[in-house]
């Protein structure tokens, strides 16, 4: 089954937001065995979006449109669509109520008049619920086929999708089709690997990735490796994915470090808990970042005690007891320096594992012999210890996201050998 998306909205158009909707939209279709075949963006205006979605229902017969269902001037989507379909717009009575109700229950005062717009509804369509909003979707069918009428904001939309429209498309493509064929995907997560090194790695594919396509995906925080299968009845896709998954990580081995959406930072704090190991962390440029990303994760609190943000060098030797007279020989950005900051948080925090960072983010700030991107990190893990120099590219914002990526990786190889 095909169908098409509109998305409407003048600051998609603009570039101050971003179309995340149509990108949900096509990914939740592949999932249920439909294609989205074309996907327009249009500005606020009635005309505009009249125009798209009579071309969509045209050629695939259903279209999605997301955005303008708003209750100001500029939201106009739900008047375009009526006029195509030649319905007039209908006060829903139920609908004003359960508006009214839910303006009582959040905010005082009686519900601005704008908002009833949102109650109205084309003679003939049915609505679609909106839990975590005031502006409900539309279903509308007619001779020109049938248009799926969504807010704009990403998580009412999401929302509405996932408990209405996807079930919906996936009826009709069993419908049509018998046999539902489904395009599903999975990502492999590595990092440290340059995407050249790691198609490498990775050429020939292992014969039981043969009927997956792959792409990969580099970003500061690695190089994702995205499987997909399609077009299969689900349990082939799955089952598809299942074989290249297994075969791929077979020969990636720990340089795959999970799967979706799997975060570095919980697979190491997952690896310590394992073990019952505290950790501690020491930061000079990454400022807390490494702190940050280890209490993004629930449950961190068991594993991570805390940390020091040692920016300056006053710092380094106060509060993690590195000497002066190494801070003086060496510099800041050193070995040695790396390996004392981690050995100072290390005791005075008492933790079995500790990461420290030292480098140079940049812009200013670099030498011949310790160029912008220079950043030294240690770690340890009971008694084994780690101290690597990198060079990262990138501007300042790049070389700390990266160097707190490279330290979770440094200390997750320390700990996974010491297993060994
Ligand atoms: P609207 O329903 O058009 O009033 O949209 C409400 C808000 O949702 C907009 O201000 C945007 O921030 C957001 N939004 C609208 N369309 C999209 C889209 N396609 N992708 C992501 N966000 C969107
Ligand atoms: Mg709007």
């Amino acid at each position: 089954m095909d169908l098409e998306v509109v998305t409407v909205g003048n600051e998609l158009l603009l570039g101050f937001t971003l179309d995340t909707n149509a990108a949900e939209i096509a990914r939740a279709m592949a999932g249920v065995g439909a294609r989205v075949a074309r996907h327009v963006t249009v500005q606020d205006d009635e005309r505009a979006i009249r125009d798209a979605v009579a071309g969509a229902l045209r050629r695939s017969g259903t279209v999605i449109v997301t955005g303008g269902l708003g209750p100001t001037r500029d939201d106009c989507t739900r008047a375009a669509v009526a006029r195509l379909f030649g319905r007039p717009l209908e006060i829903d009575e139920a609908l004003l109520r359960a508006l009214e109700a839910r303006f009582a229950q959040y905010r005082p005062g009686p519900m601005p008049a704008s908002n009833r717009t949102q109650a109205e509804v084309p003679r003939g369509a049915v609505t679609i619920p909106n839990p975590r909003g005031t502006a409900p979707g539309i279903l509308l069918e007619g001779e020109r086929g049938t248009a799926i009428l969504l807010p704009g904001v990403p998580a009412e939309m999401r929302g509405m999708l996932d408990a209405s429209v996807v079930p919906l498309v996936a009826d009709r493509v069993r419908q049509e089709q018998g046999t539902v064929r489904v395009v599903r995907s999975r990502v492999l997560r590595t990092t440290g690997l340059a995407e050249s090194a790691l198609a490498d790695l990775l050429d020939p594919l292992p014969e039981a990735a043969g009927d997956v396509s792959i792409a990969y995906l580099p970003s500061r925080a690695g190089v994702d490796i995205r499987l997909t299968a399609g077009s299969a009845p689900a349990p082939e896709a799955e089952d598809r994915l299942n074989r290249a998954a297994a075969g791929l990580r077979t020969v990636l081995g720990s340089r795959c470090y999970g799967e979706d959406g799997d975060d570095l930072a919980a697979v190491v704090l997952d690896e310590l808990r394992h073990r019952g190991w505290t950790l501690a962390v020491a930061e000079s440029c990454t400022g807390g970042m490494l702190g940050a990303r280890l209490t993004a994760v629930p449950g961190a609190s068991d594993v991570f005690l805390g940390g020091v943000v040692a920016y300056a060098d006053a710092v380094k030797v106060e509060a993690l007891g590195v000497s002066p007279g190494v801070i003086a020989e060496n510099g800041s950005v050193s070995e040695a320096v790396a390996v004392a900051m981690a050995e100072g948080v290390a005791s005075r925090l008492r933790v079995h594992a500790a990461i420290a960072i030292t480098g140079v983010a940049g812009p200013g700030g670099g030498t011949d012999a310790k160029p912008v991107g220079t950043v030294w990190t240690a770690v340890l893990a009971g008694k084994a210890q780690r101290v690597v120099r990198r060079i990262f590219p990138g501007g300042r914002d790049d070389v700390r996201r990266r160097s707190a990526q490279a330290a979770l990786d440094l200390l997750r190889g320390l700990v996974e050998a010491e297993e060994r």
